[in-house]
Parts: C-alpha cells; sequence; structure tokens
C-alpha cells in the first residue's frame, strides 16, 4: 500500500522531503539538558511545492536517546 503524503494546508500532494539547513547545521535539543555539552538530533522535514507549508518534522535520530539527565 502507498502511502500518499498531502499537504496540511492546501491538500496538495507535490510534496519533496529535505533536511534543514544553515550555515552551522541546524538541530534539535531538548531544553531541559543543561549540560555543556548537549545531546542532539538532525531534523528532517517535508515541504509542499504547491504552496510552500513546511511540515512533517522529524527526527533523524533515535528520540530515545535525547535524554535529560
Ligand atoms: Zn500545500
Amino acid at each position: 500500500m502507498i502511502n500518499i503524503i498531502n499537504c496540511p494546508k492546501c491538500g496538495s500532494d507535490n510534496i519533496i522531503k529535505g533536511d534543514l539547513l544553515s550555515p552551522g547545521g541546524v538541530v534539535f535539543a531538548p531544553e531541559c539538558q543543561t549540560e555543556p555539552i548537549r545531546i542532539f538530533s538532525g531534523l528532517t522535514a517535508l515541504a509542499c511545492r504547491s504552496c510552500g507549508t513546511v511540515f512533517g518534522f522529524e527526527l533523524t535520530d533515535k528520540p530515545e536517546k535525547l535524554t535529560c539527565k
């Protein structure tokens, strides 16, 4: 069964997947972590080519490793 993803805003199925990038890289780190070295994960997201909505953010690393000490 093919799982078609539709844009949550306009309903288009013209969706592309990509990484979230900036010059330093974009990561997700739990805010409860206060240690100098924080454990974090990269992110991927889906974008609608029709209206530009970005949605469907997912961690690229295993969520269970993002624990707070
Ligand atoms: Zn859309």
